[in-house]
């Protein structure tokens, strides 16, 4: 430890930011922070930069928001620069797009990889944080940014005999580090949400045999992917300004058109036409086809029969596509966008189980034991999802004033004011966290607004000679009413999802994002214009 009560050890070397995390969020707040003049450093557990496209590098990993939209906006310089190929890029794309970035603003050398924060203690006196790396480093820094991510933290079933399985295993989220060959292998996919309904379809053309395990069935869109015009990059690159600024008035911070009247106050024939439009289009914007989908359980059961008569439609063999079809509503789990998830069922070589009739009683040497028998298998490919949220920040060990952990102020679920930051952890600022938009929103452009924030608020603090914010317990309480209110108004909590936490057990329930983008920047905004409502400083 380098501090011991209230005293700094000197040889530790001193920041005035650590940022964590090299994401799109870290490296932002890495550039940004570096523009300021800080003296700042960046950790990051992975060999490289790229956060999520570093990690999830599997067999049709790509974006389900349009590249063009999630990209970074402050220096047009860039954006003129970088050519899209695709409407939905995939990940070799994403990741190279990211490391034009980094080599762009030179941000490598302040960037120190393969080191994994283990702890963050705040020291009251000395207003300070000391962080500790997994390999006993240890440094002294007055403020850290936690670019953690929302979705870094893989999560494994609990399946018994899952050490015993001679053959190999791989999550999504790790694929950079585990990745396999799956050609001519018999291959179990674990899970049907966006990281299965994406990588099933690629690793299917590979394998020689391929088995989808579903416990519940998903809603997907197709994208509609394909490559972008030379006109489109044209009127794109020209029109930058106006896309992201129609993106920034949407809930969603997608430049979707957002349907303005009720599901229900239409005919239904023109609301199939509507479905239909959208459905051609692809992508997300499906969901937006009409204003009350997401707050009106009738509004949505029309979008979700839409897509079930779309997978019966699809699906050839009917009792395949029977299994497929979801019965709860759409979009209270993020709806899936893919590229041939569906029609990946009519191939000779892919077999839908449904682990819900038939459940998976162990693992053995050599396969999966199912209720009925045993399926050899080579490859295991658990697409079982992630500690999402909270889950990177709980990850470590972080003490903040009075020596309270974060653990015990999130024992009840995330407390924060604006998704930003956490009372009694003085300087210590999340980018995509708990609380903000993270989940809903484009969290590029999320991941922008929320280091921009930061960055004015730490000039802020060094213009006003002011060495410690946090917020208060009355901003926190308020922020987290509108959160839950909101959650209250939409059918989100109607569902089991990462979204409420229910995907790892014993995580508290609580819905963890705000809705609404435009109303949420305006609350950030607003309290930085009136001098940091909601914050003490000293
Ligand atoms: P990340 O990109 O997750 O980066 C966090 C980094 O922090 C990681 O590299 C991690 O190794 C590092 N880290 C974590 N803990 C520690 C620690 N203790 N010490 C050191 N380093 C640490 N969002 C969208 O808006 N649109 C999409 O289309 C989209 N597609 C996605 C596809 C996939 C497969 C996944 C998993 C997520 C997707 N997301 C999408 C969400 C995505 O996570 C965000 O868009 C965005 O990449 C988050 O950036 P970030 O910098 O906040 O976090
Ligand atoms: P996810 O949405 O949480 O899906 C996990 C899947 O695994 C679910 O089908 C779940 O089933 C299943 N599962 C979990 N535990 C299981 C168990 N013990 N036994 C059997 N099945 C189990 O995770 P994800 O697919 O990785 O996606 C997470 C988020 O990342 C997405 O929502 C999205 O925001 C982002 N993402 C985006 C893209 C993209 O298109 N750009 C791609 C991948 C990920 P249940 O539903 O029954 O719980």
């Amino acid at each position: 430890m380098s501090t011991v009560s209230g005293v700094v050890k000197a040889e530790a070397k001193h920041f005035d930011v650590i940022v964590v995390g090299a994401g799109v969020g870290g490296l932002y707040a890495l550039h940004r922070a570096r523009r300021l003049g800080l003296n700042v450093q960046l950790f990051e557990a992975g060999g490289d930069v790229g956060g999520t496209w570093y990690w999830n590098n599997y067999p049709g990993a790509r974006v389900d928001v349009p590249s063009f939209e999630y990209s970074f906006s402050f220096d047009s310089e860039l954006e003129q620069e970088w050519r899209w190929s695709e409407r939905y890029s995939a990940q070799p794309e994403l990741l190279s797009y990211i490391h034009h970035v980094v080599e762009r603003y030179d941000l490598r050398s302040s960037i120190e990889f393969n080191t994994w924060v283990t702890s963050a203690v705040y020291d009251s006196k000395a207003m300070v944080w000391t962080v500790e790396t997994e390999g006993g480093k240890s440094v002294v820094t007055r403020s850290l940014i936690m670019a953690t991510g929302p979705l870094s933290v893989p999560v494994y079933p609990k399946l018994i005999g899952m050490d015993r399985f001679k053959g190999e295993s791989v999550h999504t989220g790790r694929w950079a580090t585990e990745g396999v060959d799956v050609t001519g292998k018999r291959v179990a996919v674990i899970g049907t949400g966006s990281s299965g309904a994406q990588i099933a379809p690629e690793l299917a053309k590979a394998a020689g045999k391929l088995y989808m395990l579903q416990r519940s069935p998903a809603y997907s869109v197709p994208s509609q992917n394909r490559a972008l015009t030379e006109e489109e990059v044209t009127s794109l690159k020209a029109n930058y300004a106006a896309i992201r600024q129609k993106a920034r008035r949407n809930r969603s911070c997608l430049g979707v058109d957002v349907g303005n009247q009720s599901a229900l106050e239409v005919g239904a024939a023109e609301r199939e036409a509507i479905y239909q439009a959208r459905w051609n289009e692809g992508g997300l914007g499906f969901s937006a086809a009409f204003n009350d989908i997401y707050s009106d359980v009738n509004a949505n059961n029309t979008a979700a029969e839409f897509v079930r008569q779309k997978i019966k439609g699809i699906v050839a063999d009917p009792e395949t596509a029977r299994k497929l079809l979801p019965d709860s509503l759409i979009g209270c789990k993020r709806l899936c966008v893919d590229n041939g998830y569906f029609e990946m069922f009519n191939r000779d070589n892919v077999q839908l189980i449904d682990i819900s009739e038939n459940p998976i009683k162990e693992l053995n040497e050599t396969g999966i034991v199912l209720e009925d028998g045993e399926i050899p298998i080579d490859v295991i490919v658990y697409a079982t999802g992630f500690d999402a949220i909270t889950g990177s920040l709980l990850n470590m060990d972080i003490q903040g004033r009075d020596g309270i952990s974060l653990k015990q102020a999130w024992s009840d679920g995330p407390m924060t004011y604006l998704g930003l930051a956490v009372q009694g952890f003085p300087n210590l600022f999340m980018v995509n966290g708990p609380g903000s938009p993270a989940g809903l929103a484009n969290m590029v452009a999320l991941a922008e607004e929320n280091v921009s924030w930061i960055m004015s608020c730490l000039d802020h603090m060094k213009k006003q000679q002011v060495k410690a914010i946090e917020p208060t317990a009355e901003a926190q309480f308020e922020w987290a009413k509108i959160i839950n209110a909101m959650s209250e108004a939409s059918i989100y909590p109607l569902a089991n999802s990462w979204y409420v936490g229910s995907n790892v057990p014993g995580k508290p329930r609580m819905f963890m994002s705000h809705m609404d983008y435009p109303n949420y920047v305006k609350a950030c905004r607003d309290s930085a214009n009136a001098g940091y409502s909601g914050f003490e400083l000293s």
